[in-house]
């Protein structure tokens, strides 16, 4: 065994820098902080003020876009361009500044998108890991693709589901819309393919998942994507209570109407509001705004729903005189916080990742609309894989009509299947627990990693 070191190793989180991104990266920071690992994040500079983590520095870095980031660029594919450029030469100075200084830099934590911080970080001699914040299972199903086990496009149909080892056999529905016709988003695609472009010259992987929650997906594709599952990253308070005060992410890119949701979640019974929010990036049809809304304005549901104020005007003009009495509609909220209410029945979700892992790991049964990309096999997941929503099909013309809606909706609040799905939410929400309370799955991998970066620390302290 090796003597432990004197020097405290020192992580630095890169997130991309959307919400999605930014709360798992940082719930990693603050998990790695807890364990006595120094830990800050860095991130583009027009993002910088809005972490704020209690016991994480935060260091900015550039993305060419430093007065309005990604708005600010012509397309993604410039942004990524832009982003690799800036941010190697500004990451590289970020390291070379605690170069010298009692606390250098142990290993770069680089979010998959930005696979560029690996040749960074060996550039400078010092660790590289990435983290994977989709699930298992679709870092399963590109894993295949950079492979060349799977060529592009994908063919699926319904009676020719896609089998893949590992994975349950997946429908048209089930895959992201863009591998079956790669040409709807080329940009995109590239990312999620360059995510494995230099994967095995990493030094560590990890991943938003726990083992048993996808320990057999991961497992399925172990040789070529050898990621620890290190999640649920949620705030240690509504999982083991752990670290002290971290009841929140300590990152919004929006304000959140916190105490108004409070407020008035108080005013409600126990399960019956129906909790709506598609996230941060999708911005629903107008046509799939105002079925939701006619659903609402047609039933006696409950509701809180996060529409962004540029979504907002997508409303059908008489929805809020007709739905005010029972409904409450917010820009954005502390999601965590209303998942966490006892008045809140259900989780109306787009099945973003976080989104889900949240809903999961806070025993909250889902209503699942996604809208592309991941989303459609999250989707797969909750309702057929771990039974904890239900899924609402869409139409022809790719729409949820309100009947349908309304149907999933009452399904899972009261209907049929509401018992067991509950059950279900109640089983994975103790199982997230489990795995990063201590000795839990995710809890020995973090130890293990952080004993890793002790030894590496140790070693350079030496030379
Ligand atoms: N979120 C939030 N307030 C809201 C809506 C979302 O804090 O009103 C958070 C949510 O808790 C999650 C993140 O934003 O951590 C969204 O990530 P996800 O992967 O679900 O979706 P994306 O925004 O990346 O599509």
């Amino acid at each position: 065994m090796e003597e432990m070191q004197t020097r405290t190793p020192h992580i630095v989180v890169l997130p991309y820098p959307g919400q999605g991104h930014i709360n798992p990266l940082l719930q990693f920071a603050k998990r790695l902080a807890s364990k006595g690992v120094k830990a800050t994040v860095a991130t583009t500079h027009y993002t910088v003020k809005s972490i704020q983590a209690a016991g994480i520095a935060v260091e900015p870095i550039s993305d060419g876009f430093d007065q309005g980031g990604f708005t600010q660029a012509q397309n993604e594919d410039s942004y990524l361009k832009s982003f690799k450029d800036n941010g190697a030469k500004t990451l590289s100075q970020l390291i070379q500044k605690y170069r010298d200084t009692s606390l250098p830099i142990t290993c770069i934590i680089y979010d998959s998108f930005l696979p560029w911080a690996l040749d960074v970080a060996q550039q400078h001699g010092i660790l590289g890991a990435s983290f994977f914040t989709n699930s298992a299972a679709v870092c399963a199903i590109f894993c295949h693709i950079h492979n060349g086990a799977l060529a592009l496009p994908v063919n699926v149909e319904d009676d020719e589901p896609l089998v893949l080892p590992g994975l349950p056999p997946l429908k048209a529905c089930d895959v992201p819309g863009f591998i079956k016709a790669p040409e709807s988003y080329p940009a995109y695609l590239a990312m999620k393919l360059s995510q494995f472009s230099n994967l095995e010259k990493a030094d560590f992987v990890f991943a938003n998942s726990f083992q048993e929650l996808e320990g057999k997906e991961a497992k399925s594709v172990a040789k070529s994507w050898p990621a620890k599952l290190v999640g649920p990253m949620v705030p240690s308070y509504y999982l083991d209570g752990r670290i002290e005060g971290d009841k929140g992410y300590g990152a919004s890119l929006w304000k959140p109407l916190s105490g108004h949701c409070t407020k008035w979640l108080a005013t409600k019974p126990p399960r019956s509001v129906a909790y709506i929010s598609f996230g941060s990036m999708v911005e629903l049809t107008s046509k799939q705004t105002e079925e939701i809304a006619y659903a609402l304005m047609r039933s006696n549901v409950q509701f809180l729903w996060v529409l962004r104020d540029t979504e907002r005007h997508k409303l059908p003009t008489q929805f809020v005189d007709a739905t005010e009495h029972r409904g409450l509609v917010v820009s954005w909220c502390n999601q965590l916080e209303v998942l966490a209410n006892g008045a809140v029945g259900c989780f109306v979700t787009h099945c973003g990742w976080n989104s889900t892992v949240e809903g999961l790991s806070l025993g909250v049964p889902m209503v699942a609309i996604p809208q592309w990309s991941d989303q459609m096999t999250d989707a797969k997941f909750i309702e057929e894989v771990w039974g904890v929503g239900v899924r609402c099909r869409e139409d022809e013309f790719g729409v949820v009509k309100s009947e349908e809606f309304l149907f999933c909706l009452k399904e899972v609040m009261e209907g049929k299947k509401s018992e067991v799905v509950r059950r279900n939410a109640r089983k994975w929400r103790d199982l997230a627990k489990g795995a990063v309370g201590g000795e839990g799955s995710s809890d020995k991998c973090i130890d293990e990693f952080v004993t890793r970066l002790k030894i590496a620390e140790n070693r350079r302290e030496k030379e």
